[in-house]
């Protein structure tokens, strides 16, 4: 049996990971598009997809950085702390550099090419020599072809996303504030490093200096030594309304794309690899065929909740945007007051850790 994946980015490499541990033989077929792995971007990984990680797919222990807490702000709020989620272990959720993480995944997966369990190819053959193709790339012919009806939405935003030098602090709170421009989240990433994501509205063209004064008038807890280059693009959001054509099936962001406010495409991506490597698992098992079942089975077992996932962290981009243009701080005291049950607390925590659980 032989699977083949289309792309380069860290969906394919993670998943061709947990493949290979499968013993299933793929063959991972490289963008036309040089892949481009942002330098100044992190990934934030919650706990229980970490555990996943390190058991089924690479042992990420020695690139990432845990954090403890994290804390949300809204400016309509005085600057008043409206929420605070964090763990009782030392490690709410953990953050990642996305290249650090990519020449990991990367580099496992070269060390595995002398046991033929994983090739490299430039060109695709023939996608009929495939029991399964999984795609990740939006720019080849099977996503324009089979992959084009998505349910899209546009924020009129762009994310810049840098990382700031600081002098050493302990760094294991991770904060969000809901700016007037839009969400301004720290993530540290060391005890002298902390990235960055500020997600602005109306802002084509916003030049940088503009952007360094904004984050320097909001923080207030790094002495900041130097900020690196920005990068910057725009904001969508889309969901793929079929994930399958026969025995190819859509992948990571092709799949799913969400804003990144709450840290959690990557994460969604993760609970799909586990669920997929499931359905193949259970499949070899019981001595059956990999083949199209496997792509309606998972669309079966997965859609919905990612679509209702989904449409949890699109609320939560209308609420607080909504908070914005109301400028009224009854809102977020409403919010105040919920997240102060324990509860209510736990119950969210626990979905940004585990998805929807049910
Ligand atoms: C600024 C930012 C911060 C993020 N932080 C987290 C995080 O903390 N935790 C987490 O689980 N996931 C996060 N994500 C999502 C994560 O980066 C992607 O899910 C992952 O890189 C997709 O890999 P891929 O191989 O499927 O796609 P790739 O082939 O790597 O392509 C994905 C492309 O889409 C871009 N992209 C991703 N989301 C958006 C969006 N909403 N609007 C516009 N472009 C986008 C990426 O920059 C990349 O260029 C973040 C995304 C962005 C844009």
């Amino acid at each position: 049996m032989r699977v083949c994946i289309l792309g380069s980015g860290l969906s394919a490499l993670t998943l061709a990971n947990a493949m290979v541990n499968e013993n299933i033989c793929v063959d991972i077929l490289l963008s036309q598009k040089k892949h481009i792995i942002n330098k100044s971007r992190t990934i934030g990984i919650s706990k229980s997809n970490f555990d996943f990680f390190n058991q089924n797919i690479i042992n990420i222990e020695k690139i990432i950085w845990k954090i403890k807490k994290i804390e949300i702000f809204t400016e309509n709020f005085n600057g008043e702390k409206i929420l605070n989620f964090g763990s009782s272990s030392d490690q709410l959720f953990s953050t990642v550099k996305n290249i650090n993480l990519y020449d990991v995944l990367h580099k496992n997966l070269k060390s595995k090419k002398n046991q033929k369990k994983i090739k490299f190819n430039k060109k695709l053959s023939n996608i009929k020599n495939y029991d399964l193709v999984i795609n990740t790339d939006y720019s080849n012919s099977l996503t324009k072809k089979f992959f084009n009806k998505r349910i899209v939405k546009t924020y009129n935003s762009f994310a810049y996303s840098t990382i700031i030098n600081h002098q050493e602090i302990k760094n294991d709170v991770a904060m969000q504030i809901f700016t007037k421009k839009g969400p301004l989240a720290f993530l540290p990433i060391s005890k002298n490093y902390t990235s960055i994501v500020y997600s602005v509205h109306n802002s084509k063209n916003q030049i940088q200096e503009s952007i360094i004064d904004l984050i320097k008038y909001y923080n207030t807890k790094y002495k900041i030594k130097k900020i690196t280059d920005f990068e910057n693009f725009e904001l969508k959001s889309f969901f793929l309304r079929s994930y399958y054509n026969k025995n190819i099936l859509a992948f990571g962001d092709l799949l799913h794309r969400i804003h990144p406010l709450a840290g959690q495409g990557f994460n969604m991506t993760i609970r799909d690899v586990k669920i997929l490597t499931e359905i193949i698992r259970e499949k070899l098992s019981l001595g059956l065929p990999i083949d199209h079942s496997v792509n309606k089975q998972f669309e079966k077992k997965i859609k919905h909740k990612n679509y209702i996932f989904s449409n949890g962290i699109e609320l939560i981009h209308e609420f607080f945007n909504f908070e914005r243009k109301f400028n009224n701080p009854f809102l977020s005291q409403s919010v105040q007051l919920i997240g102060k049950n324990r509860s209510v607390n736990k119950f969210f925590t626990k979905i940004a850790d585990e998805g929807l659980i049910f």
